[in-house]
C-alpha cells in the first residue's frame, strides 16, 4: 500500500521532479549492490594505499557523475589526491568529492557537507578461516548512504537552497587522514561550511530498532532543537543524542571539522555530527562485518528521511549554537 502510494507520487511528480522525502525507485537495490561491491572479498578490506582503494574510488566517482554532481576539480575530476606518512614512506590516497550547487542565488555560497569514509582495515589475522575484514557496516554502509543521497538530491526538480558537498574520505582508519587533509586543503571556504553530517554504520537495525539513529556531537550544540522540529513530522527519530558518550565524537571524520588538528587543539567551530543507526560497537573491525548482515530497506528509508532533512536544513537559517565551554570540557581537555 505504502509502495503504491510512493510510486503514484513519483509518477505524478514526473520522476525527474522527485521531492526530497520520496524514496527514489531502486534505492534499496542500489544500496545493496554498492555495499556488496565495496565489501566484497575482491576488495580485500579496502586498505589505504591498496589498488582496491583506487577501484573503490572510481566506483564512487562513477555514481557521483551519474547523480549529476560536479567534480571536485577541473584537473583531477572527483578526486582530491594526497599523500600521508606511513612506515617511513609516503602513502598515496584520494578523497572522492562531488558538488551539487544550491538553487538559491545567495545561499548557494554556503555549504552543507555530507561525508562518510570508504576505507577499512584490509586483511589481518584469520578468525575461523576468514582473514578479510570486509567493512560492510564500517563503512560501506555510510559510503553507500552518501552515494544514494547524491542520487536522491541530484534528482530533485528544485535542488536544495544551499550547496551540498558530498565527500567519501579515505584514510579514516589511519586517523582521519583524508578528512584532515580536506580541512587543511579545503575546496570550499570553511567559514561558509554550516554543517557536516557524517555517516557511519547505517546497516544495522536490530539494536535501536527500525527508523532510529543516534547522533554524536550534539552535546556541543543545540542542533537537537532543529532536529526535533523536523522530526515532529517524520517516522524517523533520533533515539538519543546524549546516550553516545562524547568520546565517540572523535571516532570519525566529523571530528576533523570541529578540530583542525588533534595535536593543535584548534577549534574550527563547524557543527559536525556522525549519524549511526546502532550502538552495538561489537561489530566494528570484525571479520563478520559483511554485506549480507545489513538491512537495506531500513537504509533506503534512512536515505529518504535524510534527503528530506538536508533539504530542510539547506533552507534553514542554520544558526546552530556552538557551546565552546562544553566542547573544551568534554573534548579538548580529555
Ligand atoms: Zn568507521
Amino acid at each position: 500500500m505504502k509502495n503504491i502510494f510512493l510510486i503514484s507520487i513519483l509518477v505524478l511528480s514526473g520522476l525527474t521532479g522527485a521531492k526530497a522525502q520520496d524514496t527514489l525507485p531502486g534505492t534499496a537495490a542500489n544500496l545493496k549492490t554498492w555495499c556488496y561491491f565495496l565489501a566484497s572479498d575482491d576488495m580485500k578490506g579496502r586498505k589505504n594505499g591498496s589498488p582496491e582503494m583506487k577501484t573503490a574510488a572510481d566506483y564512487i566517482a562513477a555514481v557521483f557523475q551519474e547523480a549529476g554532481l560536479k567534480p571536485y576539480s577541473a584537473e583531477t575530476g572527483y578526486f582530491q589526491e594526497y599523500t600521508t606518512p606511513r612506515n617511513n614512506t609516503e602513502l598515496a590516497e584520494r578523497n572522492v568529492i562531488g558538488i551539487l550547487e544550491g538553487s538559491d542565488s545567495l545561499l548557494k555560497y554556503e555549504w552543507i557537507i555530507l561525508s562518510a569514509h570508504f576505507d577499512h582495515i584490509g586483511i589481518r589475522q584469520p578468525v575461523n578461516g576468514d582473514s578479510i575484514y570486509n567493512g560492510a557496516d564500517d563503512n560501506a554502509s555510510g559510503t553507500a548512504t552518501v552515494m544514494a543521497l547524491a542520487k536522491t538530491l541530484g534528482a530533485m526538480h528544485v535542488k536544495p537552497k544551499r550547496s551540498i558537498l558530498f565527500a567519501a574520505f579515505s584514510g579514516e582508519e589511519m586517523g582521519m587522514r583524508g578528512s584532515r587533509w580536506f580541512v587543511a586543503h579545503p575546496s570550499v571556504p570553511l567559514d561558509k561550511v554550516k554543517l557536516d553530517l557524517n555517516f557511519e554504520m547505517e546497516g544495522e537495525s536490530a539494536t535501536l530498532g527500525k527508523n532510529k539513529y543516534l547522533l554524536t556531537g550534539d552535546i556541543f550544540t543545540d542542533f537537537d532543537d532543529l532536529l526535533d522540529s523536523y522530526n515532529k513530522n517524520s517516522t524517523w527519530q533520533c533515539a538519543d543524542v546524549y546516550k553516545t558518550p562524547p568520546g565517540v565524537f572523535q571516532a570519525s571524520d566529523n571530528a576533523a571539522f570541529a578540530v583542525k588538528h588533534e595535536a593543535e587543539k584548534t577549534t574550527l567551530n563547524i557543527p559536525a555530527f556522525t549519524l549511526v543507526t546502532t550502538d552495538d560497537m561489537q561489530v566494528i573491525h570484525k571479520v563478520t562485518d559483511e554485506a549480507q548482515n545489513m538491512d537495506y530497506e531500513n537504509m533506503a528509508a534512512l536515505v529518504a528521511y535524510t534527503a528530506g532533512l538536508v533539504n530542510f536544513l539547506a533552507a534553514d537559517p542554520l544558526a546552530i549554537h556552538w557551546d565552546q565551554e562544553a566542547f573544551d570540557k568534554f573534548y579538548l581537555k580529555q
